[in-house]
This record gives structure tokens, sequence and C-alpha cells, in this order.
């Protein structure tokens, strides 16, 4: 095993959104330099790193002078291209490795290994035309979801086929590009596992964390989810196997479904931390940013006690309608947490930071965030 990046070495991170700038956060409080590669400029993590690289993804020279002048490389969205992670890993340890990358970063490649890994998910057919759509509907039938092989993030690159005639008006509303057929889930409830694995195959987690999704968004998560024994066991060892299978070394979330009758099926997986593990920040002994620090440092894997019972809601750039949220009012609640990502336009839809609130019970804490959320409305 390589030796330990230690304190005062320099974490190169590939994407700059509030993933990025949550575990600058954790980097910067351990004493690490941070340097930030993405597109954009005056980004959430750009803000707080040391070295702010604006560049395409694709310019391969700007890659490499980035990866020479850190000690490990990490990302924080998976739509990183290949080539850029390929021409990372000639310079710098890419953690997760650029295999973690391509396998979730496209549906089918996630699904199919999904599949080989026994591991349960929807019924699926691989879709690359219009007569594939039509022969896996007849197979699948309705309702299904039809999502682009690439690219999708918040719902977005997917539409719902509620009828097989459907079929054909989804498939051009998708842009006719390479896509999954799911089976639709008539699941109970949606959970998460944020999972850690470091390079000895050490093995940690946070969750199951219980979501709740508005408009296919996530809206609210909660930590503990209250479920069976036998649920939590075997979503922890669904994560434990995707982990050990992908050999990721980093974080990893697994995306849930439960349905009616108990049974688990992955939904999809995110190489990376999650927005539904970021109410570990202030209620476990290690959140899930430090928690990936680590594990791509090579440094011992955190404690991932939780302290106290937490939920967690977005804030979204619809609260800055008509005018800009109530903070004194949100930051006059005790036991309320607030998170805000720097972004400077808040478009309907876009994350711009979080709440968590903490309470002796699930329930409790739910109420308080969803009461905290509500305080920033200025009727
Ligand atoms: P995100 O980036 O928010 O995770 P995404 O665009 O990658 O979203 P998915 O996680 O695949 O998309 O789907 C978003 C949501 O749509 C899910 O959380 C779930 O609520 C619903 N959904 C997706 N696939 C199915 C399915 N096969 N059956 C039922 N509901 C589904
Ligand atoms: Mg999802």
């Amino acid at each position: 095993m390589n030796a330990p990046i230690l304190p005062g070495g320099t974490i190169g991170l590939l994407g700059s959104g509030q993933l990025g700038r949550m575990l600058a956060m954790s980097a910067r409080r351990f004493g690490y330099q941070v340097h930030v590669f993405s597109p954009e400029a005056n980004s959430p993590a750009g803000q707080l790193a040391d070295r702010e690289i604006v560049a395409d993804y694709a310019d391969l020279d700007r890659v490499a002078t980035f990866a020479r002048q850190v000690d490990v490389v990490t990302f924080e969205f998976e739509n990183v291209p290949r080539i850029t992670t390929d021409a990372a890993e000639k310079h710098a340890p890419v953690r997760p490795g650029g295999g973690v990358l391509h396998a979730a970063q496209n549906r089918v490649r996630e699904k199919r290994f999904l599949a080989d890994a026994g591991l349960p998910t929807a019924r699926f057919a691989v879709i690359k035309n219009a007569a594939d759509l039509e022969q896996a509907m007849a197979k699948i039938g309705a309702p299904s979801i039809l999502k682009t092989a690439a690219w999708g993030y918040d719902g977005k690159g997917q539409v719902r086929i509620d009828a097989i005639a459907d079929a054909p008006r989804a498939w051009r509303e998708l842009g006719e590009q390479p896509a999954v057929l799911e089976g639709f889930v008539s699941f109970s409830d949606e959970l998460s596992i944020v999972a850690a694995r470091d390079a000895a195959g050490n093995f940690t987690h946070f969750g199951p964390i219980h979501n709740t999704h508005v408009n296919h968004i996530l809206d609210i998560s909660v930590c503990p989810a209250g479920l069976p024994a036998a649920v939590t066991r075997r979503a922890e060892e669904i994560a434990r196997v995707v982990m050990q299978q992908l050999d990721v070394v980093g974080v990893l979330c697994v995306e849930l479904f439960l349905t009616g009758d108990g049974e688990l099926i992955v939904n999809e997986l995110a190489p990376r931390p999650h927005n539904s593990g970021h109410l570990t920040i202030d209620a476990h002994a290690t959140c899930q940013f430090e928690q990936q620090l680590r594990a791509v440092c090579g440094l011992p894997l955190g404690s991932t006690r939780q302290r106290q019972p937490a939920a967690m809601t977005n804030l979204l750039g619809d609260l800055w309608q008509p005018t800009s949220p109530d903070w004194a009012a949100l930051l006059a609640m005790p036991d309320v947490k607030l998170h805000l990502y720097g972004k400077q336009q808040p478009l309907p839809g876009r994350k711009m930071g979080h709440v968590t609130a903490v309470a002796d019970s699930v329930a409790a804490a739910r109420a308080l965030a969803v009461a905290a959320r509500e305080k920033l409305r200025r009727t």
C-alpha cells in the first residue's frame, strides 16, 4: 500500500460543486491544501480552494499540470470524462479509481455491473434505438421509466411511460439517445447508504438514511431510518458487495428502493458523497466528507457513530422568490444548522444550501427541519 497522504499534503478535486466545497472544508480543517479543477470560476468548491483551475475536462495538458501539483486526485461529480481521470492517473493516484467512475457514470454499465454482481435491480433493458424500445416495452410493460444512459441528475434525462403507445414520444423527448428502460418500482420508501472503504478493504457506512423526493429532487433525509433489523442488514450487505466488487477506495452512495414486502432494490450508485449524507456533518462523529478525505488519503477511517437523530432539508433556489430568505429567523432556532454553498444565482430547483436539525427523535428532527425551512419564507 502507498504511504498515507498526511495533513499538509495537497488534495486535487475534479468538479467544483457543493460536494467538493464540503470536502474542501474537511480537508482544510485537517490542514491540507486543496486544488480544484472544473470549467467553472468562483465555484462553490473553488471559493474554498487554495487554487481554482478553470479549464475544460478535455484540456489534458491542464489536467496533467493539475495532477502533478497534488498528492491525490478525487472527484465530487461522476460525469468527469474517463480521459480526464486517465490523464490525471499518470501523475497522481485517482481515488476512487477511474474504473469506478466509468461504471457509475453510465446507466447501462452500472446496471450490468449490478446484475453481474447478483444485486437486485428494477427490470431493465438497454435501448439503442426505437426498435429496441418497442421490444423492451413488450417485455417490461408500463408503467416504466426511460432514462438516458449518460448525464442524468435530479431526475433530468428521464421520462415516465404510462402506456405502451407513449413509448415513441418518450424516445423523442429524450433526444433519441442511448438509454435504459426500467420497470417502475412501486416502492414504499427510498433509502440510501453512504459507504466508505479504504485501500486495505476496511468498510464503514452511514445509514440507511430515509429519503423523500419532491419533483424528482431530494427534499428531506432522515437518519436513523427506523427500519426492521433485517432490512438494515440487507442494505449494509448490498453496500459492502458494491464497495468490494468495484474495489472502491473512497466514498460511494447506494440509492435503494424498499418495496412493500420488505425487499430492497438498487436504484443507482453515486461514486462520491451524496446529498442524503449531508446530515452526517452535524449528527455523526465523522462526516461523509471527512470520511472521503480519510479514505482517499490512506488514513484510518473515522467512527460513523451517530450522536443524535437528525433530519436534513434542501434549500432550493425557489426559496429566494420573491425575496431572499429570512436567515435571521432560522438562525434564532436552536438545534438547527445552516449550510449555504456560495452559489450566486438562485435558480428554481437549484440546490443552494441545506438545513440540518437534530433532536431526541427522528420525528422531532424532521419537524424541526421542516419548520426551520418554513421560517425562511417571509410572509
Ligand atoms: P439524483 O441525481 O437525484 O439521484 P437521477 O436523475 O440520477 O437523480 P434516479 O435516482 O435514477 O435519477 O431517479 C430519480 C428518482 O425518480 C428516484 O429517486 C425515484 O424517486 C424515481 N425513480 C427512478 N427510477 C424509478 C423506478 N424504476 N421506479 C420508480 N421510481 C423511480
Ligand atoms: Mg438518484
